[in-house]
Parts: C-alpha cells; sequence; structure tokens
C-alpha cells in the first residue's frame, strides 16, 4: 500500500516512455525474473526506465522515501547477497540500450542498458570490436563493473582496460562523468573492478577496433571420453594461450538427453590456419567428436545461448586459478557425476573452465584497477541447474566442496574468486584483494555511497 502511494508520485515525474510493473502486471515476470531465481530478490515493482534523467528521478525518489532499489540490465547476475523484498523495486535499464559505433575515432557509447548482443550487433555491422563478454544476454555495463571478461582480451584486454569514461547516477541523484583524466581518480578505479557498488552507468564510452581477419573468426568443438579429462587439463596447462585465443573446457550434459560429456569450445579471433597452429595440441588428443569453422564476430557467442534462459535454480561456485590440476579436475568430474546421479533432473548442470588469454591484460598494471586478479590463468564456475527448490540444501553442500577441491590442489596460499563469479559467501579479500585495495574501496564507498544505497551485489563493508 506504501509503496503504491508513493510509485503514483514517481509515475508523474517519469518520461513517457518509461513505466512501471508491479506483480501481477502482464510484463512483470519476465522484467523480474532473473538468471537464476536461487536466491533472487523479490521485489514490489518493476520501473522500466527510459532515460538517464529517468533513473536519475528514480534514484533521488527512492532515496528520499526509503525505498531500496537495485539497478538490472540482463539480470545474470548470481549472489546470495541480493537483500530486496516487497517494499522495494527493481531499476530495469534495458531501455537504455543504444549503443553505436564511431571506428573512425575509435569509440563506441554504450547504453547502461545494453545487452552483450546489442553491442556485438552494433560492432559488426561498423566492421569493429568492441570487448564485451561471451554471452550474448548479459549486460554488458554489468559485466564490465566487474573487470569484463571477452574472447577478445586476447587481443585487446578485459572490458575495463578499455573504457574511456560513464556516465554515473550516484546515490546523491547527481548526474557525473567519471574517466581516467576528470577529477574523480579514485572513483574511476573503483568502477573498474568493483563498479556495482558505486552508482548506476547510464552510458558507457569504450574503445573500438577494426575488425580482426575482417570479422572473420574461427571456432571449434570437441567432444572427449572421460578417460582423456588428465591429459586434456595437462595440455590447457601448458598452452601458451597467445592472441586470439580462448577455451571453454566443460563438463555438461549434452542435447536431447543430458549425457554428461567432456566438452571443449576453441574460439580463434583470425585464420583457420591461424587457429590450427595455435591448438596444435588439443587436436591431437583424439576426440571422439571434432567439428570446426569459420563463424562471423557477430555469432561468435552462439554456442552458449542454450544455458542463458532465465529462471530455474542456478546456485554457482567459482574458483580462480592459476594452474587446473588434472588430479582435483578428475576429482570435480566425479563430484559432478555424483550430484547428477542422486538428483536426475539437474541434467543441464555445468562445470566450466574458462581458459583465457590474459597477456594484454596484463600489460595494464594490476594498481591501475580495483579488478585484482590480473596475475590469475583459470576461472572455473560450476552451476547447478534444476528447479525445486527442496535441492537447495544438497546444492548448497555440493558447491562448498567443489571449491574446497579446486582450493585444496591449488598450491595458492589465497584464495581467490572473479567478483562478477562469486556466490556471496566469500570472505571480501577474495573478490575485492588486499588491504590496501579494501581501504581505497572502503574510504571512496563512505564517501560517495555513505548510507550504502548500492550494496545489493558483492557490498563494500
Ligand atoms: C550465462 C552467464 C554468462 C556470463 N558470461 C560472462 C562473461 O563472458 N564475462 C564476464 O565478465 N562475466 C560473465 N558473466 C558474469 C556477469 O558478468 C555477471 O553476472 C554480471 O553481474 C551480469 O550483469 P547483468 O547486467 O547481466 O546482470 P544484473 O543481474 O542485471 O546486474 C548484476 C549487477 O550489476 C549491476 N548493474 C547492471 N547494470 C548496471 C549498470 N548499467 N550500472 C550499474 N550497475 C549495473 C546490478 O545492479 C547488479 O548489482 C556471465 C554470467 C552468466 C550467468
Amino acid at each position: 500500500m506504501v509503496l503504491t502511494k508513493r510509485l503514483q508520485k514517481l509515475t508523474q515525474i517519469l518520461s513517457q516512455a518509461a513505466s512501471i510493473n508491479r506483480p501481477g502486471d502482464p510484463d512483470f515476470e519476465s522484467n523480474a525474473t532473473r538468471w537464476s531465481e536461487y536466491a533472487a530478490p523479490r521485489p514490489g515493482a518493476v520501473i522500466n526506465v527510459a532515460t538517464e534523467a529517468d533513473v536519475q528521478k528514480t534514484v533521488q525518489w527512492a532515496v528520499k522515501n526509503g525505498v531500496q532499489f537495485l539497478a538490472q540490465t540482463g539480470s545474470h547476475g548470481w549472489t546470495i547477497t541480493w537483500n530486496l523484498g516487497e517494499p522495494n523495486v527493481i531499476i530495469n535499464l534495458r531501455r537504455l540500450n543504444k549503443v553505436s559505433v564511431n571506428l573512425n575515432e575509435g569509440y563506441a557509447i554504450i547504453g547502461g542498458g545494453a545487452l552483450v548482443h546489442e553491442v556485438i550487433d552494433a560492432a559488426y555491422a561498423a566492421k569493429a570490436h568492441v570487448v564485451v563478454g561471451n554471452c550474448n544476454s548479459v549486460g554488458a555495463c554489468g559485466a564490465m563493473l566487474g573487470g569484463g571478461f571477452s574472447r577478445l582480451q586476447a587481443n585487446f584486454g578485459m572490458s575495463i582496460d578499455n573504457l574511456i569514461s560513464v556516465r554515473l547516477v550516484t546515490a546523491k541523484g547527481e548526474i557525473i562523468t567519471v574517466s581516467s583524466t576528470g577529477d574523480h581518480p579514485n572513483l574511476w578505479w573503483c568502477l573498474k573492478g568493483a563498479g556495482h557498488n558505486f552508482g548506476i552507468v547510464t552510458s558507457a564510452v569504450v574503445k573500438a577496433f577494426p575488425q580482426i581477419n575482417d570479422g572473420m573468426h574461427w571456432e571449434s568443438n570437441m567432444i572427449f571420453l572421460p578417460d582423456h579429462i588428465e591429459q586434456v587439463t595437462q595440455t590447457i596447462n601448458d598452452l601458451d594461450m597467445g592472441e586470439g585465443m580462448s577455451i571453454h573446457y566443460a563438463f555438461a550434459g549434452l542435447p536431447p538427453i543430458g549425457f554428461p560429456a567432456v566438452v571443449l569450445e576453441l574460439w580463434y579471433a583470425g585464420t583457420a590456419e591461424a587457429a590450427e597452429k595455435a591448438f596444435a595440441p588439443l587436436f591431437k588428443l583424439h576426440p571422439i567428436y571434432h567439428k570446426s569453422s569459420p563463424t562471423p564476430y557477430n555469432k561468435i557467442n552462439a554456442a552458449l545461448d542454450q544455458g542463458q534462459y532465465k529462471g530455474s535454480q542456478k546456485p554457482t561456485w567459482s574458483v580462480a586459478l592459476e594452474k587446473l590440476d588434472p588430479a582435483a579436475v578428475r576429482k570435480v568430474w566425479n563430484h559432478y557425476l555424483e550430484f547428477r546421479l542422486f538428483h536426475p533432473s539437474s541434467k543441464n548442470s555445468a562445470v566450466m573452465f574458462e581458459c583465457f588469454a590474459f597477456g594484454k591484460v596484463r600489460e595494464t598494471p594490476d594498481e591501475h584497477s580495483a579488478f585484482p586478479w590480473r596475475n590469475m590463468n583459470f576461472h572455473v564456475c560450476a552451476s547447478l541447474l534444476y528447479t525445486d527448490p527442496a535441492v537447495d540444501e544438497a546444492a548448497d553442500a555440493w558447491g562448498e566442496k567443489f571449491r574446497l577441491i579446486l582450493q585444496e590442489a591449488s598450491g595458492m596460499k589465497e584464495n581467490k574468486v572473479y567478483v562478477n563469479y562469486a556466490t556471496g559467501d566469500e570472505p571480501i579479500e577474495e573478490m575485492y584483494g588486499d588491504k590496501h585495495r579494501l581501504d581505497i574501496l572502503r574510504a571512496q564507498k563512505t564517501l560517495w555511497d555513505p548510507e550504502g544505497w548500492f550494496s545489493h551485489y558483492h557490498p563494500i563493508y
């Protein structure tokens, strides 16, 4: 009732193109449903903002009325730190999805609500490359604010390394431009790796590059029998991940029946000839299935589209590693099979060993951004997929053990996790790094958001 009254006031100040969905409205479910419904927020309304001024007015309205809010673009963020219930709202940025690319000047402007595929489509049409994530339905800015892994990082660095400036709506309800040369160097640092904590990005200016190989890339799909796990793992460990290269090594359920399989997806930005040379050690391993093809850059993420539907429980855990331990990877396979055996409906669950090239990423020094883990080589994510929340408890225990298997075998002194892949129960240092980094983040948080309005997603505390 209270929220209803407050929303009436908000309706009066928003643009004509904005709208508000309440539970029961036709669009509420599609706009409020997340990629994973595990521990998902349950808002009392979705505010579909349509302009930068709408974002500003909504934040001002929310702060004035004490209404908690969460910005949302791709709704792919998973975490157990959401803290948003019925009296609170989602600010849906999807209508701010304009993307323009100026290759001559070497930049693109990405609307704060644009999805990865919208950026790729616009870049491809302009014969350009823009560094965005590997999954089409993820929010381009949502991913970038944590760092932004991309196949193109092999050539150009991560999304944050190519960021020129952002327009930001702050907790004070101001709109500011933040850039490397502007007035707020510490805030700029924080936005590149811990950005979800500091405001709402309404647009971002990023670098645009001429297409590699006229936009014709290459991909390869391989399936191995499980007895090859140690060999495949060691070969990936030893592979020199140079420019153009990226790999997803996965344990996944193969369609149509979800048969558990060991899968490799390889991508290369360049010619087939160069790709075959770069990945030669993997070609020698005798997969039971192997298909390679040239792929235009605008179709480069298509292989991952099937895992991106919204809804269902998809609790996810992740670990960042310097190297993959073949014996530990075997244990993870056994652990994966065990869960699937006891929970047959979870056949679309997957463990993904992301192997991206970090050479270009490391050309940007660590101290240039809040992203702390440029020295990691592998980011392993496990997502259990099922519909019955009664399975949550078993899933939680499984996830704990999954992380332990890899952490104990890592040989690393400290556990680390890419903030965009964190579950939300990790110590803060695992996501954001050491005390020096946390001191900067905490000081900037106190300056820009002392009341903690932007504290739903892996908050700084
Ligand atoms: C299937 C899948 C594939 C993925 N692939 C990649 C990948 O290739 N590379 C990678 O780096 N990460 C990837 N991720 C992780 C992804 O970066 C994070 O989940 C990210 O938070 C998703 O952003 P979103 O906008 O889709 O999600 P949302 O849930 O909408 O947002 C997540 C967080 O970001 C904030 N946010 C979103 N947009 C804005 C904005 N414009 N301004 C300020 N805050 C904002 C939200 O408030 C929220 O706190 C993937 C995740 C999934 C589920």
